[in-house]
């Protein structure tokens, strides 16, 4: 997920690719000279099914009753969580709009410099298959992007501006969050350059902590945990997302006032993992006394709620950087990783 106002930082993300062939604005995969487009757009009556069935990282069994609420601004007492999941399945049908041709026109547009951007490293970079979705903005605020599947959630509030070119970057951000669901050698290889690797055994969330949880549609796994120092023991710790509040109140109405992040520490118990708190479901190893989870990730971005999030950024950077040769802005190991990441993709 990005959005110009991230939840602890001012920044910007927006990602997208393309491929080789030439963009067209049909809706269908093929243009009318044969060629394949970039991007395909949904209208509002697909997307309002895509919206809810394209959930390959099960969004909707893995969001609770605090999360609903949050997002639909409202409370629903004593509704059992599955009628509430169902109201949300409904609602999330209503949060999709039609494209205008100016729109799609100036996504075209978008996705074609993308998709070049991509290409400038390797031609296979760019993902097949995207499929655009133009959305309201109730959920999640203005400004949110998501990606669910092979769909890119564009939200309807971005085309007022009419300043495509500071989407650039979230688009690439967003195109990497596909990649990284459809190509697990290419994530585990990026995710291993800031030290997060997949566990050996499941990763289970404790129960206090799944009523709290709040999903980040780009960065649902909490497989992929960090090895770091706290005190004389080396732990493996994953960044999670929990809410401030257990229902929805009328003066947070933005969804990213309830957000609080941190890493938490996981705990063997033979056959599994489990992601251990404190009993209010805060950190035992919190973020402010333990460095070492920025030693790993580098310095090149400050959204770090999720490895693919910090890894979404680096893409987008490393290809900003390989289109425009300024490696400038960058610490030494910031350019180290930016350099690991581009040689990577160059091999894909
Ligand atoms: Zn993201």
């Amino acid at each position: 997920m990005y959005r110009i106002t991230l939840f602890f930082v001012g920044f910007i993300l927006f990602s997208a690719c393309k491929s080789n062939k030439k963009a067209s604005v049909d809706h269908e995969h093929e243009t009318h000279t044969g060629v394949p487009a970039i991007v395909t757009f949904l209208d509002s009556l697909d997307a309002s099914t895509a919206i809810i069935k394209d959930d390959t990282d099960s969004l909707f069994s893995k969001i609770n009753a605090a999360e609903i609420q949050i997002q639909m601004k409202q409370n629903f007492d004593g509704v059992s969580e599955d009628e509430m999941k169902k109201k949300y399945a409904q609602f999330m049908k209503t949060q999709v709009s039609d494209w205008s041709n100016d729109e799609k026109m100036a996504m075209v547009k978008l996705f074609e410099e993308v998709k070049e951007m991509c290409d400038a490293v390797s031609p296979r970079i760019f993902p097949g298959g995207i499929r655009l979705i133009k959305g309201k903005t109730q959920a999640y605020g203005n400004d949110a992007f998501f990606t669910r599947g092979h769909n890119i959630f564009v939200p309807e509030s971005i085309f007022s501006a009419k300043d495509s070119d500071r989407w650039k970057p979230v688009i690439l951000h967003e195109v990497f969050h596909i990649i990284s669901r459809y190509n697990t050698q290419v994530r585990e290889d990026l995710y291993r350059f800031i030290g997060f690797v997949k566990m050996d055994k499941p990763v289970i969330i404790n129960d206090l902590l799944k009523v709290m949880v709040l999903c980040n549609p780009d960065g649902m796994s909490v497989q992929y945990a960090t090895e770091v120092q706290s005190g004389d023991k080396s732990i493996y710790v994953v960044p999670f997302i929990t809410s401030k509040h257990g229902k929805y109140h009328t003066d947070k109405p933005s969804y990213f006032d309830y957000l609080n992040f941190d890493i938490y520490k996981l705990g063997d118990y033979g056959d599994h993992y489990k992601i251990q708190c404190d009993p209010l479901g805060k950190s035992l190893v919190p973020l402010s006394s333990t460095p070492g989870y920025f030693d790993n990730i580098k310095n090149n971005t400050q959204y770090i709620i999720h490895p693919d999030e910090i890894m979404a950024d680096n893409f987008m950077l490393a290809l900003i950087a390989f289109q425009t040769k300024d490696y400038s802005k960058f610490t030494p190991v910031g350019k180290q990783l930016i350099d690991q990441v581009t040689n990577r993709l160059q091999q894909m």
